[in-house]
């Protein structure tokens, strides 16, 4: 059942502290998730594509401007063996990740990798290399990815210029324009923000909440802001909350959207598990039904840092999958082999309409 909640009540939560009546919204939402979507949970291999990026967002560790960052790109070859690793593993999808490029050398390597993962393996594909012209999010839709994520970061405009530099490339209207061209396209469109930024209340949360339900999205990804000690953001950490209490928002987030939006997909993101080691397995138990084990090879990992100490940056992706698969196992989770496991959401609302 869907609940609509509120701005207010919203807020009563994001704000709420009392350990049981937060154990009693985890638990309602993990129900809803299992009568809508099912207790599945669906694992997409990720591959952080490259680190090279045109964007300074202020809170990013990859941003343009951070100069200690060596830049790489992986080979083609080489996420075609990650692709032959997701599907050998079982995982029936994958998720292609990185910086934001506007070179025609970028987007046309990405489309025929796209064209070259198809031809060779029935995954479900799912991209994230930002915003992109209409027709590039075209070429890239015919030419194989299905799903795309863009997280609005903030919906409140004015919370989201805070935290970006206030030129065109960054500009708000643009990030919105972009989320509707990928709705144009046909993608199944999933968008997300980080919880715990400097300036960000409960009621810029709630705004995001209701962002999420009236732009009617098929997927989420959202998780705890990391500060990284390279980026401009750093200079205000002063102002942002303990990391235990942004992974508890960022629970109470899940769960909020999960019984407002019951059959979409919510991912248990990295961030979460950066704080706490079960971080992630906290949220599916508070309705996330996705999960993205990092199958990026070791050499690079360390430097795709968009925030630090970020998990598994020692490991190859042998072993994260198999550390993400035992934990499942012993929480016994069940994992949606070899399924593409779509958004239920977008099947049910949008593709008839094509
Ligand atoms: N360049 C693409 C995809 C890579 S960044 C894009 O920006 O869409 C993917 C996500 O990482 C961003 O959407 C942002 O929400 C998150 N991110 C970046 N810096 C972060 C930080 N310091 N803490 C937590 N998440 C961060
Ligand atoms: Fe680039 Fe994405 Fe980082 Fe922004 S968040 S600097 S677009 S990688």
């Amino acid at each position: 059942m869907t609940v609509d909640f509120d701005r207010d009540s919203l807020i009563g939560w994001l704000e709420e502290k009392d350990p049981e009546r937060l154990q009693a919204l985890y638990s309602e939402a993990y129900r809803t998730k299992v009568a809508s979507v099912g207790d599945r949970v669906y694992l997409r291999g990720l591959v952080e594509i490259s680190n090279i990026c045109r964007k300074n967002c202020l809170y990013c560790g990859i941003r343009r401007d951070n100069g200690a960052v060596g830049r790489y790109e992986i080979s083609s070859g080489d996420v075609l063996a990650a692709a032959g690793f997701a599907y050998g593993a079982g995982y029936g999808s994958m998720v292609i990740q990185g910086g934001e490029r506007a070179d025609r050398a970028f987007t046309d390597r990405i489309t025929s990798l796209l064209r070259e993962i198809k031809k060779r393996y029935p995954l479900g594909i799912t991209l994230s290399l930002g915003e992109q012209p209409l027709d590039v999010y075209r070429e890239w839709f015919e030419a194989g990815a299905h799903r795309y994520l863009l997280r609005i970061e903030s919906s409140t405009e004015e919370l989201y210029g805070k935290i970006h530099p206030s030129d065109r490339l960054h500009a708000f209207e643009r990030r919105i324009q972009a989320l509707r061209d990928l709705r144009t396209a046909g993608y199944q469109v999933g968008t997300g923000v980080m919880i715990g930024l400097p300036y960000q209340t409960a009621a810029h949360l709630a705004d995001d909440l209701l962002f999420f339900k009236s732009f009617d999205i098929d997927m989420c990804g959202m998780g705890p802001y990391i500060e990284h000690s390279m980026t401009p953001l750093y200079a205000v950490r002063h102002l942002i909350p303990d990391k235990m209490e942004r992974l508890e928002l960022s629970i109470k987030m899940v769960a909020l959207l999960r019984l407002m939006m019951p059959d979409i997909n919510i991912a248990a993101t990295t961030a979460m598990q950066a704080i706490d080691p079960y971080g992630r397995e906290r949220a599916i138990m508070a309705g996330a039904n996705v999960l993205m084990p990092n199958l990026t090879l070791q050499e690079v990992r360390e430097e795709y840092q968009i925030y630090q100490n970020k998990p598994g940056a020692g490991e190859d992706a042998a072993i994260s999958s198999s550390r993400t698969e035992k934990r499942l196992e012993e929480m016994k989770i069940p994992i949606g082999y070899g399924q593409w496991g779509d958004s239920p959401h977008f099947s049910r609302t949008k593709s008839s309409k094509g």
